[in-house]
């Protein structure tokens, strides 16, 4: 966006700041750009685009990486270190050019580069699609993982679909969304590597048979092929590069064979399209269970491409060729850690076990200690929608085996139940893998608790309330199983990258270890104090504030004044997540300014971004219901400019990157008990923004490691809210005892938001009144209270950014190296090496006859 341009001194000031570029560098980086646009894009400079600039740079930065991946991976074929799996069907990876620069340290001379081109750097950053290959938190979470795994030097894999339509685009049309197909590799993708040479074959459908050994046989199977697609993954200064292999879904040569034979050769070709319908198009559902059987196809494919691949170079590692004890698979557990983001990689479990079982001929005691001891479960959310349970008919088609194997874990550990609470038949009922009603199920978290040897949740509360609640009786029998890994964000990105001015702040007072051991950050505690460094926190501000009102002028039409308060809520429409909390806030703002035009008030530009799943109708009349108080609001003469309400159309994680350090205030006000994490409500403490939220999540651990005075935190506990539903929630009553809430649901109920259609929210406000499961209404009053209190303290810039300083200050441990490192010793049992490898420069490549199989 022109919008976000620097001007020519701003980038030469910036380049002063990280040091003088180097000279020969930056003619290298002319030279392979110039070299890259004549013959990776043949143009010339007559004709070329912004986009072919765009593909000359990415092709620039991408063969720096080149020699670093491949040694990095010869690297681990040498060392062979335990190997760590991350397996998700989500990666909300976003852009990858500047994270690239940034990394590889290579910023300031591409920068400059450019500018001798006389081409904007920034204007090239933003022509780049994003990689949406996640909905949100989930998707984003493993993104950062990588991140902190290739900077911590893990020797880690990132496992996943290629999902040729990524997160819908989201538009706004009359005010509500409409989703658009994000078709994101139109213009190709300069980060990825296709290796069909490594295609792997993947069984669907068919059924079993018993051998004269007494072996199972899947057989009859309907075949589709996996295609690795590598995208490197470099580490942060180390000259680590990691992969992230995603699979697309490719029919074989003899796909419909029997068209080819009888001759409708047409047919048989269109029909290829079928089996590679598997990796077309992300799953839009944000924590929610949808039973479709494209869906499940997914992560059978996903696990099944994964996991022989795994088997794979542990068959084919240095040290297991030629030592016997590694041709057996007793050593797996040492070598191999799998760890599944959610249930939703979970058929990994049943799948190892028929491979084991079945294919390498291990005993099925051998087989499920390996499996256990290998494999690990992070749980992601309470909501009960959510948790996935495939119908037990769907598998029996589609997996049938994996069904047979499914009903023996289930025997095997009744059996287990039974022997430790004899008699107690409730008990067996309620931890059973299958469900009985109203139809038969597989509960997937079940079946990943006990092919597990650990399970985590995301965050304290949330590790806590799993014990308590859903799988109080898992924990009950097997303590020792349980974690926690509070959720963190890579400060690469959420800092250096989208932020680089506060960066360069940070850096000018405590040096930049900052960037690989946020903790550090604790150094700029006892600067509270200093106005120098509080003038420039808030300059800084100030200037991405700016930036923010010209790309919302420029995109929405709509003109926001800077110097009022931002005051953000971005992340997946939920009702869980109570945007509809903020709307009767802003509704409540406005009658007051109404009834009162004169009342001394602080101003405000309050945004709200997110996409609601296409199928969930109340999420998506919340959107309507935001643009329509917007639109009242904005227009009205009498609010003038003190209140501002804005739409972020399409919120993704380059939207998120813009948004972020421009916020004053971010909101993070889900039911307690709700949100397992959040890992918004981090990105914004980093980037020196003021918490309003409940205690919920991570938000918790945030108000501990900043102090109770530093964050505003409001509304009912966990505690509050099951002693209120005890004692029998009714909404109404909070409706009828405050005559400012009853205002503002009556007039969404009556239309005074949609004089078009009298009617149009009324199903918003009944689901309030009638069966308000967020318990919106008993924490409003607490809510608005609190918001007074906010506005109060923003009327004092210096107390105001001194306690944006100590959020900043606070806020290290919730990087993601933190948690990686933790996942590491306590699930992995591996050790975070921060080894730095050499350049390729810096040590010449030998190759080795050996070496071929490296990756
Ligand atoms: C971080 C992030 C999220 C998660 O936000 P929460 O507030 O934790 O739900 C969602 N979407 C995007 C694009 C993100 O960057």
């Amino acid at each position: 966006m022109a919008t976000f341009n620097q001007t020519d001194a701003d980038k030469r000031k910036q380049i002063s700041v990280r040091g003088i570029a180097q000279v020969e560098n930056v003619a290298t980086i002319k030279n392979t750009f110039n070299r890259h646009l004549h013959y990776t894009l043949v143009k010339d400079r007559n004709v070329s685009t912004q986009r072919d600039y765009y593909f000359a740079l990415a092709h620039t930065v991408r063969d720096q990486l080149v020699g670093r991946w491949i040694r990095t991976q010869q690297h681990y074929y040498e060392k062979d270190p335990k190997r760590v799996y991350y397996l998700s069907l989500e990666y909300y990876m976003g852009r990858t050019l500047t994270n690239t620069m940034v990394n590889l340290g290579i910023q300031s001379e591409c920068d400059e580069a450019m500018y001798q081109l006389g081409l904007d750097i920034e204007e090239l950053e933003d022509i780049e699609e994003d990689a949406g290959l996640g909905n949100g938190g989930l998707g984003r979470l493993a993104a950062c993982f990588l991140d902190s795994m290739a900077s911590l030097g893990l020797a880690a894999y990132g496992y996943g679909i290629r999902y040729e339509y990524g997160i819908f685009n989201q538009r706004i049309k009359d005010g509500q969304q409409v989703e658009e197909p994000d078709d994101w590799l139109r213009f190709g993708n300069a980060w990825e590597k296709a290796r069909p040479e490594y295609m792997i074959p993947i069984n669907f459908y068919g059924k079993v048979e018993r051998t004269d050994t007494g072996r199972s046989k899947w057989v009859n199977t309907q075949v589709v092929f996996a295609m690795p697609y590598d995208t490197p993954i470099p580490g942060y200064g180390n000259n680590c590069v990691n992969t992230m292999r995603l699979w697309s879904a490719k029919a074989p040569q003899s796909f419909h064979l029997k068209f080819f034979n009888d001759g409708d050769y047409i047919q048989a070709v269109c029909d290829r399209n079928i089996a590679e319908n598997i990796s077309r198009v992300l799953y839009p559902n944000d924590n929610f269970f949808e039973g479709k059987e494209l869906r499940l196809k997914q992560q059978y494919f996903m696990v099944a491409a994964t996991l022989q691949d795994i088997i794979r170079r542990f068959k084919s590692s240095k040290f297991g060729c030629r030592d016997p004890v590694r041709t057996s698979f007793d050593t797996f557990p040492d070598k191999v850690a799998i760890q599944l983001n959610d249930t939703h990689p979970s058929l990994a479990i049943p799948e190892l076990m028929r491979i084991l079982v079945d294919i390498e001929g291990l005993t099925w005691e051998k087989a499920w200690e390996i499996t256990q001891k290998s494999c690990a479960y992070t749980n992601h959310t309470l909501l009960p929608e959510a948790l996935e349970r495939w119908p037990v008919s769907m598998l029996e088609n589609l997996l049938p085996r994996h069904l047979q194997i499914i009903y023996e874990i289930n025997s095997k550990f009744m059996e287990q139940v039974a022997l430790r609470y004899p008699g107690d038949f409730d008990r067996m009922g309620r931890m059973s893998l299958v469900e009985e009603t109203p139809e038969k199920r597989i509960n997937m978290a079940h079946l990943a608790i006990v092919g597990s040897h650990v399970i985590n949740g995301v965050a304290r509360i949330h590790s806590e309330l799993l014990k308590i609640t859903v799988f109080k009786d898992f924990y009950e029998m097997f303590p020792g199983k349980f974690q926690n890994k509070t959720n963190g964000i890579t400060p690469r990105r959420w800092m250096v990258l989208c932020n680089p001015s506060l960066a360069d702040a940070v850096c000018e007072k405590i040096d930049d270890e900052f960037i690989t051991d946020l903790k550090h950050l604790r150094k700029l505690e006892p600067l509270a104090d200093d106005m120098a460094l509080l003038r420039n926190i808030q300059k800084v501000k100030q200037e991405n504030k700016m930036k923010l009102a010209t790309y919302i002028e420029k995109t929405y039409h709509v003109t926001v004044d800077p110097t009022s308060m931002f005051d953000v809520q971005v992340k997946r429409i939920h009702e869980y997540k109570r945007q509809l909390l903020n709307c009767l806030h802003i509704i409540t703002l406005y009658n007051r300014l109404k009834k009162n035009p004169n009342m001394p008030f602080v101003p405000r530009t309050i945004m709200i971004g997110g996409k609601a799943a296409p199928g969930y109708f109340i999420a998506k009349k919340i959107i309507h219901l935001i643009n329509a108080v917007g639109r009242v609001i904005n227009n009205d003469p009498i609010i003038g400019k003190k209140l501002k309400v804005v739409f972020l159309e399409n919120y993704r994680v380059s939207l998120a990157e813009k948004v972020i350090p421009a916020t004053d205030l971010s909101e993070q006000i889900s039911l307690a008990g709700t949100e397992a994490s959040g890992t918004g409500n981090m990105k914004f403490m980093l980037n020196g923004a003021l918490t309003i939220g409940t205690l919920d999540g991570a938000n918790v651990e945030m108000k501990e490691e900043v102090g109770d005075e530093n964050i505003f935190i409001f509304g009912m506990t966990v505690d509050d809210v099951t002693e209120l539903h005890k004692k029998g929630y009714k909404s109404m009553d909070y409706y009828e005892k405050n005559p400012e809430l009853k205002q503002a649901i009556d007039q969404i109920k009556g239309g005074y938001f949609s004089p078009w259609d009298q009617y149009c929210f009324k199903d918003v406000a009944d689901a309030l009144l009638y069966h308000d499961r967020f318990c919106l209404l008993a924490d409003y009053e607490a809510y608005i209270k609190c918001q007074e209190k906010v506005s109060e303290l923003y009327k004092d810039p210096v107390a105001w950014s001194r306690k944006c300083l100590l959020n900043i200050a606070a806020s290290g441990k919730f990087s993601s190296d933190r948690t990686i490192e933790q996942y590491a010793r306590e699930i992995w049992g591996v050790e975070p090496t921060r080894t730095k490898l050499p350049a390729p420069h810096e040590v010449p490549i030998i190759p080795k006859e050996e070496d071929k199989k490296k990756n």
